[in-house]
């Protein structure tokens, strides 16, 4: 290794941005360098998913571009650029066919989207939405078309679902999910979100399996396995999400359902580290923002010489289903119990206890989300 190597963050997301932000609080000096495959634009991920409801295209998105954030972070930042490969003996990373060495580095490369099987021969009309680019090309694809079909229910699928109506399109969701967000919420919630979705005028086809998706005339004809027969003018797909890891199993570190890492972040490897949607910290891959940021927090002390472990407290997530507002912090995949239900119309609270009565999740939909901050109180923490 060089003796003037920098430390190197790969990715520009909230994860890698913020991990730099914090990192300069406490260390103003030490060479940084940032490699982005994207442009490098600062933006906040979840307002993707609120924009045509605002009309606002990717460029009213952008917060700073690559060039402001380089001055702000005293930092180098690479973009349109991709590291392809990591050597952890030497420390170096490959980058565009040359070599740069690193004196730590960090693994900031978030998700990826799954890919329906027709993905590719449907081109432009069927599209995800994960970055700020993928955005503008969907903005793009929308130019003078009206009928939209998402696919998957998830949190991202119910989101879009209410942000495309309210910005004055006809949406229908398909989804092979019994209900909506099921690995989220428990059955009696997920039905009161989808009851005020309809209201709005959204339509959903669940528990359906997608037989074929073909491109007919401008647009999209989408056969289901019960033989309803959908047509579109465009196609958006939401199925779900994977961590990014196939750099740090390449370069032979330890990969379970992310880039495994320990409570100071660190890898298997003494030098890397990963955080945001890429990593799975201590047996948690957490693909939310409030994680990133508390894990951001953590590592840039380590980073700057104070070796600091990660915790997590509870952490709510706000659904951003306007029509029906909704709150959840999901128990964790360990918890033991069930969900109870009670309220009514689309005044849901669901509580995940276990047989001692204790709290792990809750799900609150409607009027009851005013309970949050009371059961945010009563859960243990994730991480302690
Ligand atoms: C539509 C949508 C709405 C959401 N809403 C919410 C919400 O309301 N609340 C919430 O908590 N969370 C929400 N999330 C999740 C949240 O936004 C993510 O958890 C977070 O933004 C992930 O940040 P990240 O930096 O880990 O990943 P990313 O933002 O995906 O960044 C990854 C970076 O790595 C770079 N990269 C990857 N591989 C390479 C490589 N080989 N070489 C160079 N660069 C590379 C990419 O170019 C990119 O810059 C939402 C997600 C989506 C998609």
């Amino acid at each position: 290794m060089a003796d003037n190597a920098p430390l190197v963050i790969i990715g520009t997301g909230l994860a890698g941005y913020n991990l730099a932000k914090e990192f300069r609080k406490l260390d103003t000096e030490r060479p940084l360098l940032m490699i982005s495959a994207d442009d490098g634009r600062f933006y906040s991920k979840p307002l993707l998913s609120t924009g045509f409801a605002k009309g606002k295209d990717a460029d009213e998105l952008a917060m700073q571009d690559a060039a402001t954030m380089a001055e702000q972070l005293n930092a180098k930042v690479l973009t349109g650029v991709q590291v392809s490969a990591i050597d952890p003996a030497s420390r170096t990373l490959t980058v565009e066919g040359r070599s740069q060495p690193y004196s730590d580095l960090v693994l900031a490369t978030g998700a990826e989207v799954r890919s329906l099987p027709w993905r590719e021969a449907l081109g432009e009309r069927l599209l995800s939405i994960n970055d700020l680019g993928d955005y503008g090309r969907f903005r793009a694809a929308l130019k003078g078309r009206n009928k939209v079909v998402i696919v998957g229910a998830g949190l991202i699928g119910c989101e879009f679902a209410n942000d495309l109506r309210l910005g004055g399109f006809e949406v229908t969701v398909v989804a092979s999910d019994p209900w909506l967000m099921p690995q989220l919420l428990p059955e009696a919630a997920a039905a009161a979100v989808q009851s005020k979705l309809e209201e709005l005028g959204v339509r959903f086809y669940l528990g359906c399996a997608i037989e074929s998706i073909a491109l007919e005339a401008d647009g999209l004809r989408v056969r289901l396995d019960s033989g309803t027969e959908l047509v579109a003018d465009q196609g958006l797909s939401a199925i779900g999400l994977a961590p990014r890891a196939a750099l740090a199993e390449a370069a032979g570190l330890a990969v379970g359902r992310g880039v495994q890492v320990d409570r100071q972040l660190r890898s298997s490897d003494p030098h890397i580290y990963a955080l945001g949607d890429c990593a799975e910290v201590a047996g948690l891959n957490l693909m939310y923002v409030m994680p990133l940021m508390t894990a951001a927090r953590a590592l840039a002390k380590t980073l700057s010489g104070t070796p600091t472990e990660l915790s997590y407290p509870a952490m709510p997530i706000m659904v951003k289903t306007p029509a029906c507002p909704l709150v959840v912090t999901p128990p964790l995949s360990s918890a033991e119990g069930s969900w109870q239900c009670s309220g009514e119309g689309s005044d849901v609270r669901a509580v995940f206890v276990d047989g001692s009565g204790q709290l792990h999740g809750y799900a609150l939909t409607g009027a009851a989300v005013a309970e949050k901050l009371q059961l945010t109180r009563e859960l243990p923490a994730w991480l302690g």
